[in-house]
C-alpha cells in the first residue's frame, strides 16, 4: 500500500470569521474549546443545561451566545463547524451523527472514531499558526512536540509574519522569482531580529534598502553565554548562535556551549587568558565592525553576562558608531550561576542584605584600587570577580579592615561546570587551602556569612567531586 493513502487526517486551516459554530456542553471540556475558536472570532452558539463560570461570563459578555438547553439535530443546520463536548459518550456519538447527516463536520471531545475533524496541538504567534497532528494516534507526542516547538519560536515571531504581510504591496512590483529572492534575504538580513527587539521603523529600513538592490548589511549579537552549563542559556542567546555567519569567542565560553554554535559558523578564538590577552580589545572591536560591514551576522560569544565585568560596552559602542545594527543579549552572571551551583544564597533574610560585585583584578602596576572600608562589612556578601590571583591581598585587606579572620569565605572554580570545585574556607586559611588545591579555572571568590549556608543547601554533584 502507498504510504501516501495512510494518513487519512488533513491539517488545513479553515476560516472562521463570520461562520456559526455550535459547542454542545457547558462544562471545562467545551470551555475549552470555546478559547481556542474565539481566537479565530466565529459566532460560537452554545448548547448546555448548565454553564460553567468560564462560558457564563462570556455569555454575559456577548461573546457567545446560548442556543437552548436541549440539543435538537435542526440546529447544526448552517453551522461550519460542531463540537461535541458533555461529558455524555453515547450523547456525543448522537450529535456527531446528526452533524454527518447534515454534511456538518464536527469534533467530538477525546473521540476520534466519530469525529471528522480534530484539533491538533497548537503553537500559536498569530497571525502565524504551527499545528501539529497525530491524527489522533498519540496526542501526547504531539503536545511534547508542540512545547519543544513553543521554546524555539520567539514570543515576537508573529510580528515578522505581520510585517511581512504589510509590506507586499511594496515588494508587488517584483516578478514572483524575485520577491522570494527578496524576503530570504531580508530573512538572513538584521530585520528580522530589529523586528523581534520591538524595531519596526528599522525592519522598514532594512527592506527598503534591500529593494533597492543595496547588498544585505551584517549584525551584531553581543551575547551572554552564562557560567559555562549550556542548559542556562537562554531561549534567545540559543536562536542567535544557530543562525549566526562567524563568531568570536574567548577562554570563558565551554565546549559544551560552543557545541551548540551553528556547524558552518566561522569561529574566531579571540582568547583573554589570565595575564595573556590573546587580542587586545581594540582590536577585536574592529573586528567586529569589519566582518559587519562585510555583510556577516556576527555573534560576539562572551561568558556569564556580557555587561558584568564584560566590556561589552566598549564593543556596542564601537559597533553604534559605525550604524551597525546591534543586540544585547543578558546571561547568567558567574556570581548568580556560581551561587547557585554551590549552595551560596547571595542574599539571605538573616546573614547578608545586600551583594557586592568587585573585581579582584589588580591594575598594570599591580595595585588592587577597591573602597575596602565598604566591602570589609557584616551583613553582606562581596563577590570578587578575577580574584583568584589577588586571593591573599583580599583576605589580608579584609582583615585589615575589621572582618574577623575566621570570617567565612568560598571559592568556585568552574562554576556549574562537570568539572566544578568549591573550596570552603575562612579569611585566614583559604588562600593557603586554595594553593593547595592548585586551581586553573576560572574561579569566583563569594565572601560572606551566606557561605556557611552551604553546608545545608548544596546540592549539586559535579562529574570530578573534592
Ligand atoms: N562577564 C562575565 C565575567 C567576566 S570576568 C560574567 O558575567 O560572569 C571573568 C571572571 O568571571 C573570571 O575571572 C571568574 O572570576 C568569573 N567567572 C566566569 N565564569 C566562571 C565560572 N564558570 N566559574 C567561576 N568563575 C567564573
Amino acid at each position: 500500500m502507498n504510504d501516501h493513502t495512510t494518513n487519512p487526517w488533513l491539517p488545513i486551516t479553515l476560516r472562521l470569521a463570520g461562520a456559526r459554530v455550535l459547542v454542545v456542553g457547558g462544562g471545562e471540556v467545551a470551555a475549552r474549546k470555546v478559547r481556542l475558536l474565539l481566537k479565530a472570532a466565529p459566532c460560537i452558539e452554545i448548547v448546555a443545561l448548565e454553564l460553567n463560570a468560564e462560558l457564563g461570563a462570556l455569555v454575559e459578555q456577548g461573546a457567545i451566545t446560548v442556543s437552548g438547553t436541549a440539543f435538537d439535530a435542526g440546529l447544526v443546520q448552517g453551522c461550519r463547524l460542531v463540537i461535541a463536548a458533555t461529558d455524555d459518550r453515547e450523547f456525543n456519538r448522537r450529535i456527531a451523527a446528526a452533524a454527518d447527516a447534515a454534511n456538518v463536520p464536527v469534533n467530538v471531545v477525546d473521540d476520534p472514531a466519530p469525529s471528522s475533524f480534530i484539533t491538533p496541538a497548537l503553537v500559536e504567534r498569530a497571525p502565524l499558526w504551527v499545528a501539529i497532528s497525530s491524527g489522533g494516534a498519540a496526542p501526547v507526542l504531539a503536545r511534547r512536540l508542540r512545547e519543544r516547538i513553543e521554546a524555539l519560536l520567539p514570543a515576537g515571531y508573529g510580528r515578522l509574519a505581520a510585517f511581512m504581510e504589510r509590506h507586499r504591496p511594496g515588494v508587488k512590483a517584483l516578478a514572483v522569482e524575485q520577491r522570494r529572492a527578496l524576503w530570504e534575504q531580508f530573512l538572513d538580513g538584521p530585520g528580522p531580529e530589529r523586528l523581534l527587539v520591538g524595531d519596526e521603523a528599522a525592519a522598514a529600513i532594512e527592506l527598503e534598502s534591500l529593494i533597492q538592490g543595496e547588498p544585505a548589511r551584517g549584525e551584531v549579537y553581543l551575547v551572554g553565554a552564562g557560567p559555562g552549563d549550556p542548559d542556562l542559556l537562554t531561549f534567545r542567546a540559543l536562536r542567535l548562535m544557530q543562525q549566526a555567519d562567524v563568531v568570536l569567542f574567548d577562554r570563558l565560553v565551554s565546549p559544551a556551549i560552543m557545541e551548540l554554535v551553528r556547524r558552518d559558523a566561522e569561529r574566531i578564538f579571540v582568547g583573554k587568558k589570565r595575564n595573556q590577552h590573546t587580542v587586545p580589545q581594540d582590536e577585536i572591536n574592529s573586528e567586529l565592525v569589519r566582518l559587519a560591514l562585510a555583510g556577516k551576522r556576527v555573534l560576539r560569544l562572551k561568558g556569564g553576562d556580557p555587561f558584568i565585568f564584560g566590556r561589552g560596552g566598549e564593543e556596542i559602542a564601537e559597533l553604534s558608531g559605525h550604524g551597525i545594527a546591534f543586540q544585547v543579549v543578558p546571561g547568567i552572571t558567574a556570581a548568580s550561576g556560581c551561587a547557585a551551583y554551590a549552595g551560596i544564597p547571595l542574599t539571605h533574610r538573616d546573614y547578608a542584605q545586600s551583594c557586592i560585585f568587585v573585581t579582584g583584578h589588580a591594575r598594570a602596576d599591580g595595585t588592587l584600587n577597591l573602597h575596602w572600608d565598604q566591602l570589609a562589612r557584616p551583613g553582606q556578601t562581596v563577590v570578587f570577580y578575577m580574584g583568584v590571583v589577588t586571593l591573599p591581598r583580599v583576605c589580608a585587606e579584609l582583615m585589615a579592615h575589621g572582618l574577623p579572620a575566621d570570617w567565612p569565605i568560598a571559592l568556585v572554580e568552574d562554576g556549574t561546570q562537570p568539572t566544578q570545585r568549591v573550596v570552603i574556607g575562612t579569611l585566614a586559611d583559604l588562600p593557603a587551602k586554595v594553593a593547595a588545591a592548585a586551581s586553573s579555572g576560572a574561579s569566583l571568590v563569594i565572601v560572606g556569612e551566606v557561605v556557611r549556608l552551604r553546608e545545608q543547601l548544596g546540592w549539586f554533584q559535579p562529574r570530578s567531586t573534592t
